[in-house]
């Protein structure tokens, strides 16, 4: 049976892997469809390529220019951030790999789950603000939620080899990033360029911000409670520079496993598309005896203050992971632009938590509520 996949976030890193793979995969997967923001010439390129019959960005002039770019082509262009949620939604459409940044994921997350598709998620903030709607409303229209995130793949695939019920605790692997072994001094005047080298990773922006704060994996928390309905003092955090064990389960009776691969995203996201299934992937094999050690330490929760953010919003739950993802946002956004210090965004984050009435038990106008509140405050905070 051919899978028609769309590809929600088409022009960033995971997009264009997730393309990449498509085309390994061969004829039973077919892109249906493309999604972007703005970048219209590098989704020009991708409708070229692979000829779907509808490609949306989000950016209404970008959308303008591409249709005209397009016209007498096989593919249609839509226009604005309804068009994404209609891409997510459509009929002939199975998979949604959902990949775009940020908060803006959650509005064509929602549709996807609605309509029953199978959402692979790389996407981690529509989880984080939303979960606890997102989750049952998955149950109530049989959509199926696979993640695409590595660490989470890493757990998902453990767990399909053994009973779920047994489990103590799960251990998310962090990189540390490229700043991990910076003194407090130097974290102070750590430039957006610096921020950026990621030494694994090639990622956009806002995730590799994240990853050098660490405020990657305090979403990530989030994101694992919600995919793994476990509660927050079952999820740990172990640095691991070289990225090879993307994250270990522990077992009741004490046995570990991991998942280990090459650092390479197109393996989490084949996963999540050929899942149940396991295909062949064009990534090297792992070669232990060359890469000679792992290690592995306790992450720095004074340099790192970014962690403990990320488990007492998973821990309070209601509307402040929700506050914590759009605060975040917007402060690596002022960060990028060099309106403030690296480590602000952390004090940032911190000050507009600190502000947050929660609202318990949120409906999503709640949560989008929140969301909007929380880019304010970290506005005026700068
Ligand atoms: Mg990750």
């Amino acid at each position: 049976m051919v899978k028609n996949i769309a590809v929600l976030g088409s022009t960033g890193s995971v997009g264009r892997n997730a393309l990449e793979v498509i085309t390994e995969l061969g004829a039973t997967y077919r892109v249906a469809s493309l999604g972007a923001k703005n970048r219209w010439k590098m989704l020009y390129e991708q409708a070229r390529r692979f000829i779907p019959p509808q490609v949306a960005l989000a950016d209404p002039e970008a959308a303008r220019i591409l249709a005209a770019e397009l016209d007498g082509t096989p593919t249609r262009v839509l226009a604005g951030v309804e068009a994404l949620r209609k891409l997510a939604s459509e009929e002939d459409v199975s998979v949604v790999l959902l990949a775009i940044a940020g908060g803006a994921a959650l509005e064509p997350a929602i549709s996807a789950i609605k309509t029953g598709k199978t959402l692979a998620l790389a996407n981690k903030e529509a989880l984080v603000m939303a979960g606890s709607l997102l989750i049952p409303l998955a149950k109530e229209h049989g959509a199926t939620i696979l993640p695409v995130d590595s660490e989470h793949s890493a757990i998902f695939q453990v767990l399909q080899e053994t009973s779920r019920s047994q489990i103590k605790r799960i251990i998310l692997t962090a990189s540390g990033g490229p700043l991990y072994n910076k003194s407090p001094e130097e974290l102070e005047r750590i430039t957006p360029w610096q921020a950026l080298q990621h030494p694994t990773w090639r990622m956009g922006q806002k995730i590799s911000i994240d990853s050098a704060t660490l405020m990657n994996k305090a979403l990530e928390i989030i994101e694992a409670k919600w995919l793994f309905n476990l509660p927050v003092k079952q999820i740990s955090v172990l640095i691991h520079p070289e990225c090879i064990v993307h994250s270990l389960v522990e077992f009741e009776d004490g046995v570990v496993l991991a998942q280990m691969s090459e650092p390479d995203m197109k393996l989490p996201i084949q996963y999540a598309l050929t899942y149940p299934e396991r295909r062949q992937a064009k990534v090297p094999s792992l070669d232990l005896s060359e890469i000679g050690q792992l290690t592995f330490e306790e992450p720095d929760w004074e340099r790192f203050p970014a962690l403990q953010l990320g488990f007492e919003a998973a821990k309070c739950g209601g509307t402040l992971p929700a506050v914590l993802s759009a605060a975040d946002e917007t402060a690596v956004a002022h960060f990028l632009v060099g309106d403030i210090k690296f480590t602000d965004i952390y004090t940032v984050v911190r000050k507009v938590m600190d502000k947050h009435s929660v609202v318990e038990n949120p409906a999503l106008e709640d949560i989008i509520a929140a969301d909007a509140w929380a880019r304010q405050e970290a506005a005026k905070c700068l």
